[in-house]
């Protein structure tokens, strides 16, 4: 789960991480008297689940308080477009104000989980700002990083060298170990996945100030950090995915695939996509309903694949296990006639009562073709292709 730049600084707050003064507002007057308050000289950031603001418009150095309620009232209500959003945007509903920094130097730093080494993980580069991409294609010998032990920590050693390495003009040094140790103790207390700091900056009196933050936290800890839960801002989420979460489907949307699929189990689930590649057919989306699934998850799931408008085609492969085939398949028929589905499925059926659910589906008004196995999805699908 993401959370706004906002929210994320009265985190890291509360870990006695330092930010400039800010306060964020809703309406273009909160934002001309946040801005006053602050003398006037201020800069307001669009707050949304991206970053590439700057780049994007987001974010603007206002030298007045009129100024700073001008550019609120340009970019509130509206949908926001970064290189990272979409083409769709997302739509700004807040805005931060914040007294500016003079700036001597950027920098990035950020603690993530690394899925290579297993650990969380410092990466620091001594050119930060909006082109952060551009350092880390063309410029690795900048970027700096620091393997923590998820059961010890962060070692005195390696934070030694780590800030050696950086090698921050000015700095002896005590702010940088100070910051990092408070970032990691964040990330632990918080079950994060993701920190970053772009950019962190050195000020004009050699300060070290975070200027911008972004976190993610583990959606699978969730449930035990019930104050973050209250931070979720669903109107900057997939509307599909945010449904799907909301019946425990694990489904994640595809972008050029034409094959709506619905699977059982993370594994069959993936050999379903490579089959549907292999097919010459590419998956719209890939969809796991879970082991136990019942009838009301089974109607949100086809729900969903129908509401997708990239999908032609539906690709149904169960193995009902402690799931029984006949409530699926009854679920499958309830869902499909109240949506009034017209698109051609495809049902590979196996298990528990997968006789009496081939019998539902049979008798029903599905646009149906029925698949043995993984081979005669495959060829189900190319002759779909060519009737198209
Ligand atoms: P992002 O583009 O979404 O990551 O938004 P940021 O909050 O990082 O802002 C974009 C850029 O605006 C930063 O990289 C800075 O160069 C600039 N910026 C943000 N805050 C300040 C500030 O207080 N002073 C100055 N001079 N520039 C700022
Ligand atoms: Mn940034």
């Amino acid at each position: 789960m993401n959370i706004h730049e906002y929210q994320a600084r009265n985190l890291l707050e509360k870990h006695n991480i330092k930010f400039p003064k800010g306060k964020v507002g809703s309406t273009p007057k909160e934002i001309y008297n946040i801005a006053k308050s602050f003398g006037g000289k201020v800069v307001v950031k669009a707050q949304i689940h991206s970053g590439g603001r700057g780049k994007a418009g987001g974010v603007k150095i206002c030298n007045s308080a009129s100024e700073a309620k001008e550019f609120s009232k340009k970019i509130i209500n509206t949908r926001l477009i970064t290189n990272q959003t979409g083409p769709e945007g997302y739509l700004v509903e807040k805005m931060f104000v914040t007294e500016i920094t003079d700036i001597k130097k950027e920098l990035y730093l950020s603690l993530l989980i690394d899925p290579d080494s297993e650990c969380p993980v410092f990466i620091a580069s001594l050119h930060g700002g909006m082109d952060i991409e551009k350092t880390a294609e063309s410029n690795q010998a900048n970027i700096f990083k620091m393997n923590c032990d998820p059961l010890l920590g962060i070692k005195p050693y390696k934070l030694k060298q780590f800030v050696a390495k950086l090698n921050l003009p000015g700095e002896d040094n005590s702010q940088i170990v100070s910051l990092l140790n408070n970032i990691y103790k964040a990330f632990i207390n918080n079950d994060c996945s993701l920190i970053e700091i772009n950019p962190l900056v050195i000020d004009d009196k050699e300060n070290l100030v975070p200027l911008d933050c972004k976190i993610t936290i583990d959606d699978d800890a969730l449930f035990r950090n019930k104050e973050i839960l209250k931070l979720r801002d669903i109107n900057q989420e997939n509307i599909m995915e945010t449904r799907a979460k909301d019946y425990d489907l694990a489904y994640v949307k595809l972008s050029g695939g034409t094959v709506g699929c619905m699977v059982n189990g993370a594994g069959l689930a993936m050999a379903t996509m490579d089959i549907t590649t292999k097919s010459g057919c590419y998956p719209a989306n890939f969809l796991d309903v879970g082991g136990s699934s019942d009838k009301e998850k089974i109607k949100e799931a086809f729900r969903i694949l129908v509401s997708d408008k990239d999908v032609k085609y539906i690709l149904i492969n169960l193995f009902a296990g402690i799931a029984k085939a006949d409530l699926i398949a009854e679920g499958i028929v309830e869902a499909n006639n109240e949506l009034n589905n017209k698109l051609p499925i495809i049902v590979s059926m196996r298990g528990t009562n997968s006789e009496s659910g081939f019998e539902i589906l049979k008798n029903s008004n599905l646009n149906l073709r029925v698949a043995n196995d993984l081979g005669d999805i495959s060829k189900l699908l190319l002759e779909l292709e060519k009737t198209k």
